[in-house]
């Protein structure tokens, strides 16, 4: 992937969450010279000494492979703009409960803006946060053009290149990408953008306008999340259909040759698009549910229709209440009992909680006065939580979380969850186990719940009277 024979750029990136970090370090690693710039002190700090401020596979690894050779963090952003030739914005860009806030993105742009006032070589600025189509042309550029008294196109390059990577496989996403798109507002601006991936070799580039760039990121995620809540919604009705589980449902349409194409020799790709098409208690994070929304947002400025991207948050506002229903329905009263939520991250592999179903649960469950022994193999808190009824306790080990509890809800897909049936058979009675996920096999477990199942139909007699005459 890395040809080693490139230019290398002085790059600064703006923001160093998930993104602007795991961009950061994957960009030093394969040659450029990276300064990380964040507003908050204690990141910087934590960077500057190698170690990670967030959870990622092999971020840690990256960070002390580069760290004060061609990776430095710093607060001072308009140094970093100066000494640098291209500029990346990633930070947030939250929603605000009506639309996209670009706050932080505007205060980035005349921050870098500013910097720019002082600085005669050329300068890029690519955007890189999630932002609505027509953000970088018509909000980015017109402050970057107004702080530095500087005209676009003619002083400096503005770009837009979207980030696919996944939370929990950041640093492999951004190391083996499955494309890379890249909006340049002109030539010059496209073909810097193409110099920084230059190390990038034999992954399919799209050059494209910034408008397109930021539309194509919008309906990724907006597909993928639609394919969740459809899975949900089926799993649903499934629960209500008698005798049905969605698993077997999703499983056998996973075997549609046109979503698992077959080989001649009669195997199958089993693509990872099929993950999205599983019923669950919803998704999360810090993507999906405000990119929809904040397109929801943007297509009713234009008076365009999105009700299908409505219908998806709704569903998935409803899902995790599921798991609640699902476990009232077997228990009732949980005032003082002990229920065990295991995974408090939206997904496995990360500890980001923004947005996690475990969130609604975990209130609801203390709401009801339960006490709830939490386990998750990365999160090990929750800073500001909660409003509470019940009591909560945290668990390293699995093994002490499940332990004496009348119910299991399994809420994220770690590995370690699958062993869930064999630890419990060592146990004297058998919780109720509550699968978030369907990741467990429900034949294991004699006292099984989960998203998506409905119980056998009772047989009137006209019903065994018929069987017996077929049989
Ligand atoms: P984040 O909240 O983890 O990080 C943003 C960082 O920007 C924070 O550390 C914040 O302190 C910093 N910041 C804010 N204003 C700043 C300023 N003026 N100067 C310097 N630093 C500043 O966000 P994230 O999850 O990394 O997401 C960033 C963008 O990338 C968002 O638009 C998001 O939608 C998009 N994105 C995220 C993912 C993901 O998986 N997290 C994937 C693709 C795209």
């Amino acid at each position: 992937m890395h040809n080693g024979s490139e230019q290398h750029m002085r790059i600064s990136i703006i923001g160093t969450g998930y993104v602007g970090l795991v961009s950061g370090s994957c960009l030093a690693d394969v040659g450029h010279t990276v300064t990380c710039v964040d507003i908050e002190q204690a990141k910087v700090d934590v960077i500057n000494n190698a170690t990670a401020p967030i959870y990622e596979d092999g971020l840690d690894e990256l960070l002390s492979r580069n760290v004060g050779k061609r990776l430095t963090a710093t607060m001072d952003l308009e140094a970093a703009v100066r000494e640098s030739e291209l500029t990346i914005i990633a930070v947030g860009t939250p929603f605000d409960g009506d639309q996209i806030d670009l706050s932080y993105i505007r205060a980035a742009a005349a921050q870098i803006g500013r910097a720019l006032r002082e600085k005669s070589d050329w300068h890029t600025i690519v955007v890189k946060s999630t932002v609505v189509p027509g953000t970088t042309e018509d909000v980015v550029l017109p402050i970057l053009e107004l702080e530095s008294g500087k005209i676009a196109g003619v002083d400096f390059g503005v770009g837009m290149n979207p980030e696919f990577l996944r939370e929990g496989d950041a640093v492999y996403d951004f190391m083996h990408p499955d494309r890379i798109v890249l909006g340049g507002i002109d030539v010059r601006s496209l073909s810097t953008l193409r110099d920084l991936y230059a190390p990038f070799e034999g992954v399919d580039v799209v050059e494209t306008t910034p408008r397109t760039a930021e539309m194509i990121k919008y309906t990724s995620n907006s597909l993928l999340a639609t394919m969740i809540s459809f899975s949900n919604e089926i799993g649903n009705l499934c629960a209500t259909a008698g005798n049905v589980d969605v698993k077997e449902v999703f499983d056998a349409v996973h075997l549609d040759r046109r979503l698992s194409p077959l080989l001649p020799d009669g195997s199958r790709i089993v693509p990872s698009f099929t993950t999205y098409l599983e019923a669950g208690c919803g998704f999360g994070g810090s993507c999906f549910p405000k990119d929809v929304k904040a397109l929801i947002a943007y297509g009713k400025e234009r008076a365009a229709s999105m009700s299908i991207l409505e219908a998806v948050i709704e569903t998935n506002n409803k899902q995790p209440k599921k798991m609640l229903d699902l476990l009232f329905k077997h228990i009732p009263d949980i005032t003082g009992k002990r229920i065990a939520l295991l995974g408090v991250s939206f997904k496995p592999g990360s500890d980001d909680v923004r947005e996690s179903p475990a969130l609604p649960i975990l209130d609801g469950l203390l709401h009801a006065g339960a006490h709830i022994q939490i386990h998750d193999p990365i999160v090990k808190s929750l800073p500001g939580m909660l409003e509470t009824g019940g009591e909560l306790t945290w668990h390293s080990d699995l093994t002490t979380a499940i332990r004496d509890v009348e119910a299991i809800l399994v809420t994220a897909r770690w590995e370690q969850y699958a062993k869930l049936p064999g630890m419990l058979q060592d146990e004297s009675i058998s919780p109720l186990v509550i699968d978030g996920r369907r990741m467990l096999d429900k034949t294991l477990l004699p006292n099984y719940a989960g998203i998506g199942i409905s119980e056998p139909l009772s047989r009137t007699l006209a019903d065994e009277d018929r069987l017996d005459r077929l049989e």
